[in-house]
């Protein structure tokens, strides 16, 4: 049974790794569009890219380079420090995700039952969580599932604090990837020596 899950996951594994180009995007390129369009205020610099794509700076700034020459990405100061640099997806790059190669994937996903969909995210979330632990790396996530993430107040007066950047998130935000996230679990784990 592991075998034939291990194939059906290299099988879905052709969505977003392919050969050559698709649309004019090599899939290192769709990886990094796609990240920029759900990366949080604080993970849209080359750094955090980097870091979510696995490669170098230097890599990673090429790729961002050759997005922008398309007209898909555009480097604006960061807001909170103006000596930073935030990439930012154009209006130009939020349509272009419309023709994403791994759309088809997500439409199937979408189809499947809620309660097929909550089963099938929490056991990858609990397989692929072992792994980052074994390999003792991070990876993106959202704030909802981070240990930095603090919640207070009810209804109108609930409010969103992140512990690590010392400040204030508002709620839309909490679904957005951040490439410093640190699972609850995690943690505890990687201190525990697991
Ligand atoms: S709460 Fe966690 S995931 Fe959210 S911004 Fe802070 S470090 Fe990132």
């Amino acid at each position: 049974m592991a075998i034939e899950i291990l194939k059906l996951l290299v099988r879905s594994a052709d969505s977003w790794i392919f050969e050559g180009s698709l649309s004019g995007l090599s899939d290192r390129e769709w990886m990094a569009l796609r990240y920029l369009a759900r990366a949080n205020k604080f993970s849209r610099t080359p750094s955090a890219l980097a870091n979510f794509l696995g490669t170098t700076r230097s890599a990673a700034s090429q790729i961002a380079a050759a997005l922008q020459s398309k007209g898909l990405v555009a480097r604006k100061p960061f807001a909170e420090d103006k000596r930073s640099i935030a990439l930012c997806l154009t209006e130009e790059g939020e349509k272009f995700l419309k023709r994403d190669p791994m759309n088809a994937l997500r439409d199937r996903l979408v189809a499947l039952d809620v309660t097929d969909q909550f089963r099938l995210r929490d056991t990858l979330r609990s397989v692929l969580d072992g792994l980052d632990v074994g390999k003792r790396r991070h990876h993106a996530d959202i704030c909802t599932e981070c240990m930095f993430l603090i919640e207070r107040g009810e209804g109108k007066d609930r409010h969103f604090r992140c512990q690590l950047f010392r400040k204030s998130i508002a709620q839309k935000d909490t679904t957005q990837l951040c490439a410093y996230f640190e699972g609850r679990s995690e943690r505890g784990q990687l201190q525990a020596g697991v």
